[in-house]
This record gives structure tokens, C-alpha cells and sequence, in this order.
């Protein structure tokens, strides 16, 4: 059985994100999606939240499971029996970054190595950061946030402006 795991912050999770977890599910038995718990003062959203709004959006893709972890993702990767870690690439300025943490995670357990799917153009563009950013202002989040999270995120950044 073939399972990755797919680590980021998803605060929140973008259509940019659940591109990915579409494609990566297709081509792996299980992908458990791993909310990096970063302790960040600056995140919109808890990691409990964080899983529960993914949660939502991935209900029926069945192999695909949501977690949280503190620590080393390769730790949280062979603790889950994981030999996979998938990442996304955007543009070039993704790239030095992501080759920098793929090959530190390789150096850390050679067991395991990194995929990575390069962004859908329609969502080059697309952070979470930038998608808050847009709903913060009031502008129309639909072909950035899924659907079943939206009134979430809006209502979270309005208790947060009051
Ligand atoms: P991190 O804080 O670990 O970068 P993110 O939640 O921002 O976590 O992103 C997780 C992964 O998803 C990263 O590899 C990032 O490059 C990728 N990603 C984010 N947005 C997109 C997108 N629009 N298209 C493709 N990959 C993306």
C-alpha cells in the first residue's frame, strides 16, 4: 500500500490545495493530509480547525484522511507508514525553498523522498495568504476558497477585525 503524506499550514485550505489533493489521491492508496502545528500567532485558524475545514471539503474523496502534527514531518510520515511526502510548486519562487526542505527531509530519513505537482495555472496565483487577503476586503472568494468553507473564513476574519 502505497501512502503519502501531504504536510503544509492549509490556514485555511485553497482550491490551489485541493487541486492537489485530487491529483496526488489518484496516484496513491492513501494520502493523509498533515496540518503542521506551528504554534504561529499569526494563523487565522487553530490546527483543530484547520483539520475540521479540510475535513469538509475532501468528505468524499475516500482516500483521503486529515491530521495534525507537531515536529518533523518525516517523523509524522513513519509514524503514519508513509514513504511519500507531496508538496506543491507554484512558480520558481516556490522552488529553492521546496528543493531546500526535500532534501533536508531525504537526509533526514532516506527512506522516504518528495513528489511534486506543479500548480493548475488557474491557481498560480493562489496562496491562503492572498485568498484572506481578497475575503478581508470584501472581494469574491469563489474561485479561490472551496465552497464549504467560505461563510467560515469570511465569518472568522470579521470576529477578528471586531
Ligand atoms: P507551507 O506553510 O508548508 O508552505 P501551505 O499550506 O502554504 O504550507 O502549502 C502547502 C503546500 O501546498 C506547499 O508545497 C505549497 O507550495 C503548496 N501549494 C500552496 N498553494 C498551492 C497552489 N495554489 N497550487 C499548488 N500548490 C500549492
Amino acid at each position: 500500500m502505497k501512502i503519502a503524506v501531504y504536510p503544509g499550514s492549509f490556514d485555511p485550505i485553497t482550491c490551489g490545495h485541493l487541486d492537489v489533493i485530487k491529483r496526488a489521491s489518484k496516484i496513491v492508496d492513501l494520502l493523509i493530509i498533515g496540518v503542521l502545528n506551528n504554534s504561529s500567532k499569526n494563523a487565522l485558524f487553530t490546527p483543530e480547525e484547520r483539520v475540521e475545514l479540510i475535513e469538509r471539503v475532501v468528505k468524499d474523496i475516500p482516500n483521503v484522511r486529515v491530521d495534525s502534527f507537531s515536529g518533523l514531518t518525516v517523523d509524522f510520515a513513519k509514524a503514519n507508514g508513509a514513504t511519500v511526502l507531496v508538496r506543491g510548486l507554484r512558480a520558481v519562487t516556490d522552488f529553492e525553498y521546496e528543493l531546500q526542505i526535500a532534501q533536508t527531509n531525504h537526509k533526514l530519513n532516506p527512506d522516504i523522498d518528495t513528489i511534486f505537482f506543479t500548480t493548475s495555472v488557474e491557481y498560480s496565483y493562489l496562496s491562503s495568504s492572498i485568498a484572506k487577503e481578497v475575503a478581508s476586503f470584501g472581494g469574491s472568494v469563489h474561485d479561490l476558497l472551496p465552497e464549504e468553507i467560505i461563510d467560515t473564513v469570511t465569518k472568522k476574519l470579521e470576529s477578528k477585525r471586531s
